[in-house]
């Protein structure tokens, strides 16, 4: 049977990341990507931070730079942002994904493509046994010392190894159209509980004349698919001209709220596999490439002292939470915040925005990797917007309760 110090399960950003870490430091990694090239079928938007270009060393990927944002409430009312230079990038994201893994492979890393992992026997003792599976239907056996699951929101490894899998996954559905009407270096947010309840609408500028239009939205039975229709026929209004057909459609899942483990014996997670996505946004690159790094130092100091256990790897869960966990759990306070907005919560929401002041600490303290510093600020800033959330969040804000209120007990927002 193969033998390897490190299998790792997926080629995207994560597994790439963590596999070129892992490799420098002389281990030897197997990297297994069930399609049959890297990269694709591309299941992303592609905007990310100047971190997610320096860590990646790609700012040659860059398609187009976006200095101004604008977002949209139910009503199409709208508040901009413009700042003087880049806020954020698109980026070519099957490129980032080939370009992560050559820079693994240099490294010393080894790719399989068409190679899925289907399941491991967790119970045994020692190295794991992990069966593959090949696009021939040819089955394959791999030892490893190590298995690292970076295979995206619906793992197989957290399943195999029974890592309880996120709390919500939101369907997502993206289309590529190749005529923009929109601004070039402008990001269009599209609100209202109609069009994406549970997350938003985007409208991102493909650097080709074109534009990424999708939403992510609460699973339910209005399927993503149809919300996106909805949100094609309120960007027409806005854009008042119809939008030309696709030329790709993506279906996909943004798994939100941070899993209890993401390591146990001889095994970690990384990435949207451990549900390290941004809950704000639904942004995983920067949070998933930044675990990846955290899990190589684990790992690496775990496979020279030939300790790993599940002990020794929680190593991995206290190292990513203490860099990350707290911006995790404000966002994720934040979101049930957001969810309780009606359709004339998020248009007021809209118009308290409009407010210079407002404006200005936006462009001054926005940060994609960051939301949470910026939505605390703007709360309170404005005494308009908290009276769109409940009393208990002003204590919250004003240094009350050192936890954030529970929020369970508190009405649901309406459907509209
Ligand atoms: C519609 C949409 C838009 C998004 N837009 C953005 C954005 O603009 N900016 C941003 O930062 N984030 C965005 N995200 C999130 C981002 O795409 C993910 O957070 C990121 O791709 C996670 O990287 P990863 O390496 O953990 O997983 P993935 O990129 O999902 O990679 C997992 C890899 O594992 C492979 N795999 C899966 N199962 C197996 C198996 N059993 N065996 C072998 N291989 C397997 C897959 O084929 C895949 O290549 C978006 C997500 C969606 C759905």
């Amino acid at each position: 049977m193969e033998t390897v110090d490190v299998l790792v399960v997926g080629a995207g950003p994560a597994g790439s990341t963590v596999a070129r870490e892992l490799a420098a430091r002389g281990h030897d990694v197997l990297v297994v990507e069930e399609h049959a090239r890297v990269g694709h079928p591309v299941q992303c938007a592609g905007l990310v931070s100047q971190r997610v270009l320096d860590l990646a060393g790609a700012n040659s990927l860059v398609v187009a730079a976006v200095a101004g944002a604008s977002v949209f409430g139910p009503s199409l009312g709208s508040v901009s942002f413009a700042a003087d230079g880049p806020r954020a990038f698109v980026i070519d994201r099957a490129g980032l994904d080939v370009h992560l893994a050559d820079r693994a492979a240099n490294a010393g890393a080894r790719f399989r493509t068409g190679l899925r992992f289907d399941r491991a026997d967790a119970s045994a003792e020692g190295p794991i046994v992990c069966e593959l599976s090949g696009a021939d239907g040819v089955r394959h056996a791999i030892l490893a010392k190590l298995v690292v699951g970076a295979d995206g929101v619906a793992s197989a490894v957290a399943r195999a190894f029974r890592l309880r899998r996120p709390v919500e996954v939101l369907p997502a559905f993206e289309a590529e159209i190749p005529h923009s009407p929109g601004d070039a270096g402008q990001v269009e947010v599209y609100l209202g509980n109609s069009i994406s309840p549970g997350l938003f609408g985007w409208w991102i500028p493909d650097g080709a004349g074109g534009a990424r239009i999708g939403v992510a939205v609460t699973a339910g039975p209005v399927t993503a698919r149809e919300y996106y229709d909805r949100l094609v026929r309120q960007v027409e209004r806005r854009f008042s001209t119809k939008l030309g057909s696709p030329t790709a459609l993506l279906v996909s899942g943004i798994p939100i709220g941070t899993l209890p483990r993401t390591s146990t014996d001889r095994v970690l997670l990384v990435g949207d596999a451990a549900a390290q996505v941004k809950p704000l946004s639904g942004g995983g690159i920067f949070t998933g490439m930044r675990c990846a790094e955290i899990a190589a130092e684990v790992a690496d100091r775990a496979l020279r002292s030939g300790d790993l256990s599940a002990a020794a790897l929680a190593e991995y869960d206290r190292a990513w939470r203490t860099e990350l966990g707290d911006e995790f759990q404000k966002a994720l306070y934040l979101r049930k915040l957001f969810l309780r907005l009606s359709d004339r919560d998020l248009d007021q929401l809209i118009e308290a925005l409009q407010g210079t002041e407002l404006k200005a600490s936006i462009v001054a303290f926005g940060d994609i990797d960051f939301p949470s510093h910026v939505a605390r600020q703007l709360l309170l800033q404005s005494p308009s917007l908290l009276r769109l959330f409940p009393k208990a969040v002003s204590a919250w804000l004003g240094g009350g309760p050192a936890l954030a209120p529970d929020l369970e007990r508190g009405p649901r927002r309406t459907a509209q």
